[in-house]
């Protein structure tokens, strides 16, 4: 496959704007390049606008050369830079698996490119030859999330690796809750297959959803051109310092993720014995849906007593749903005791 052949024409002809710190990176102590105030140090100056730091840390612990990874501002900045890149407004399309994820519905409706939705079974599996059934010869993307929102499971990885040897577009796996799944990464794949595209973030595992940091890892030839399309200095300062520090602390998070996963199965044992409870289906990432007796007037009980959880009984196969996200054990026994309470 001949990735240029997909990007849109308006891009590969793209002269990138190339900014003072990108055209200057090595060692001097004098910068009058880029129009700063030489006060406040360090906020005065641009930050890296390709975040060599912490790529060389995300590298280290995933396993992937920083030439692969590709930084954005959340997972919702990478979202938006598939589109861009690749899907010419008006023509092109997408076909991704339902339910899943709503902002690659709500970003293909900004960008102009129409959105296929492709039913996931009863059992919430995905159905690789629908996928393929639905796309053309406009369908540049095919959206896949895994463990997926908000059905919680993962999917296996040769099915994901069997629809990407099949289709002749990009296949992006978002593997947001990958943390908390006892399946592997797609990440293993990337080396041998070119149309892969894997996103992870910040804001699940890693407790940082406030810094916004999204990881798209590719081809450095995809990466390449998602530079080029992005704004120069997408991930500021704070976000990047924030990051190494983090990233740093990783044995650290990966306490929490073994917390919340021991939260979890205390918190599904719980689940189960209520008589509101009617489904718990099974899950992979640090929620459970949740199938009730009745959805909204749970919903609203729960607000009314202070606890939020996400109603999803207006998503496609998830009737009488209600998503939880796994809290502490204290948040998850007030959440059980409140659902005690419901109907008496
Ligand atoms: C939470 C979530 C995101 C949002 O990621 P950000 O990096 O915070 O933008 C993206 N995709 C899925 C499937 C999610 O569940």
């Amino acid at each position: 496959m001949n990735i240029q052949d997909l990007v849109r024409p308006n891009i590969r002809q793209l002269v990138p704007y190339s900014s003072a710190r990108s055209e200057f990176t090595g060692a001097a102590s004098v910068f009058l390049d880029a129009n700063e105030n030489p006060f406040n140090n360090p906020y005065n100056r641009y930050p890296d606008p390709l975040q060599r730091e912490v790529k060389a840390l995300i590298s280290q612990i995933r396993g992937i050369p920083a030439e692969n990874i590709f930084l954005g501002v959340g997972s919702d900045e990478c979202i938006d830079v598939v589109y861009r890149t690749f899907c010419r407004p008006g023509i092109d399309n997408v076909v991704a698996m339902s339910p899943s994820y709503g902002m690659y519905e709500v970003c293909a409706d900004i960008n102009d490119v129409a959105y296929r939705r492709v039913p996931l079974t009863d059992d919430f599996f995905l159905d690789a030859d629908a996928m393929l059934a639905a796309a053309d010869s406009c369908t540049k993307v095919m959206w896949i999330c895994s463990p997926n929102n908000p059905t919680g499971n993962a999917f296996p990885l040769d099915v994901i690796a069997g629809l990407c040897s099949r289709f002749q577009g990009f296949v992006v796996v978002v593997e947001e809750y990958i943390d908390f799944s006892s399946r592997g990464s797609m990440l293993w794949h990337l080396a041998a297959t070119p149309n892969l595209i894997v996103m992870q973030t910040l804001s699940k595992a890693w407790g940082s959803a406030a810094v916004r940091l999204g990881i798209a890892f590719a081809s450095q030839e995809i990466i390449d051109i998602f530079n080029k399309v992005k704004y120069p200095y997408n991930v500021n300062l704070l976000t990047q310092r924030y990051a190494v520090d983090i990233l740093k602390r990783h044995t650290e998070v990966t306490a929490w993720v073994d917390r919340l996963k021991e939260n979890r199965t205390a918190l599904i044992a719980a689940l189960s014995g209520l008589p509101c409870v009617c489904h718990i289906y099974p899950t992979d990432a640090n929620f459970v849906l949740v199938r009730v007796t009745d959805a909204d007037a749970i919903y609203d009980f729960l607000r009314s007593r202070g606890i939020i959880v996400r109603n999803r009984n207006r998503v496609e196969k998830c009737l009488g749903c209600l998503r939880i996200t796994v809290g502490t054990a204290d948040e998850n026994a007030t959440l059980i005791n409140t659902l005690l309470d419901y109907g008496k």
